[in-house]
């Protein structure tokens, strides 16, 4: 069993993922093809947002937004404290300073409620992320951010394909940024990712930022990066493209089997009523995680850990730290596990799962009451 398994993904889609390399190598146009224009077409047209920027990664996307929307030294970003290291990393690089935000148990996402209160004059942005392939409260946020003037960019790297009250993720705010590195749920065959917004100028700008702040040839009117995704990984995501609606509802219905054998029975991650998950990840919450994965391990099931610390927490961000600030992300980062989830497993992989966690809860169960019997 693979934590997350890209060859089954890759057998059902062969004959259109490799349909779609050799027209690549047969045009050789590598850099800007037409795959690129034909995936931003696609991808702005699935999201319901007037445009798409297809970028070099899911923390180049990140990045080129917060670039866009003039983030400088001494700026205040406000964003979770529990998310991967990339969420944070952008604000830090342009010299803003990351404000980190407690998170809710039951979702590990931002927990709006406590946005207003960071809220400082030096606020510039707000980034929520939706971790695990929910989207975080994007009405309440927006809300909080339109009564200060401030725009919205949602970290949609795990939430691709998710919904929120009728609305795609990525287009929920501002900007929304994604990540297709091969492990997320819409992936390629290396690094890529999109921006997304309905904001024409806010497009152009990103636009020229990603070739080096080029608005013509050789004319370069503002300071950019290298931050384009290259034709033949437009082309993978273009084949992927086909099924993955049908990768959705499946991710969904495996979902539903974990939450059937598992909601009652411990503490599991749970999807708001108005809203649904892609499932990037199943995660639920363990004590003694480490004996647990042990034992997961020896039963040749692979589990993974999102994230063992808050981003405050990591040592190259120390300086932003306020440990009292964010004590559920702290909790939920010594308890959090995720178990494999994809499109190709079936109900009966669930189950084998399913029981294998519940039986190591028992397990220990035993093994607490032989530790009273004998003292
Ligand atoms: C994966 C991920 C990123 C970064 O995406 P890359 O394509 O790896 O650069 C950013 N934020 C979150 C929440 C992610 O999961």
């Amino acid at each position: 069993m693979e934590f997350i398994d890209l060859k089954s993904q890759y057998e059902a889609l062969r004959p259109e993922i490799n349909k779609r390399i050799q027209t690549v190598l047969d045009h050789g146009n590598y850099i800007m093809g037409p795959e690129v224009q034909e995936l931003e077409a696609r991808l702005a047209d699935y999201t319901g947002a007037s445009h798409c920027i297809t970028a070099a990664s899911g923390t180049e996307a990140l990045l080129m937004a917060l670039m866009a929307i003039g983030i400088k030294p001494g700026d205040e970003v406000i964003t979770t404290a529990f998310s991967f290291i990339a969420t944070a990393e952008v604000i830090v690089l342009l010299g803003a300073t990351p404000v980190f935000v407690d998170i809710e148990p039951d979702t590990c996402n931002i927990n709006a409620s406590l946005i207003e209160h960071s809220i400082t004059e030096k606020t510039r942005a707000i980034i929520p992320v939706s971790l695990y392939g929910q989207p975080a409260d994007m009405d309440e946020i927006n809300a909080i951010a339109d009564k200060h003037g401030i725009p919205v960019i949602e970290d949609g790297a795990q939430s691709f394909g998710a919904v929120y009250k009728g609305r795609k993720s990525c287009n929920l705010s501002t900007i929304g940024c994604t990540s297709f590195f091969p492990s997320k749920p819409l992936g390629c065959y290396g690094d890529g990712g999109a921006i997304f917004t309905s904001d024409a100028r806010l497009a152009q700008i990103m636009r020229e930022l990603r070739v080096h702040g080029q608005s013509k040839r050789y004319v370069h009117s503002r300071v950019g990066v290298g931050g384009r995704m290259d034709t033949m990984q437009c082309a993978i995501v273009l084949a992927k493209l086909e099924r993955f609606d049908w990768e959705i509802q499946r991710r969904q219905e495996i979902g539903a089997h974990y939450n059937e054998r598992l909601n009652d029975r411990m503490e599991v991650m749970q999807v708001r009523p108005d809203r649904s998950s892609v499932f990037a990840q199943y995660t639920v919450a363990v004590e003694n995680r480490q004996s647990v994965q042990a034992m997961l391990k020896e039963k040749g099931i692979p589990t993974a850990v999102h994230y063992p610390l808050p981003i405050p927490l990591q040592s190259a961000y120390a300086q932003f730290c306020c440990l009292e600030q964010y004590p559920i992300a702290v909790t939920m980062s010594r308890k959090v596990m995720s178990l494999p989830i994809g499109p190709y497993m079936n109900k009966e992989d669930v189950a084998y799962i399913s029981d294998a966690l519940l039986a190591t809860r028992r397990r220990r169960a035993v093994h607490a009451a032989m530790a009273t019997l004998n003292a």
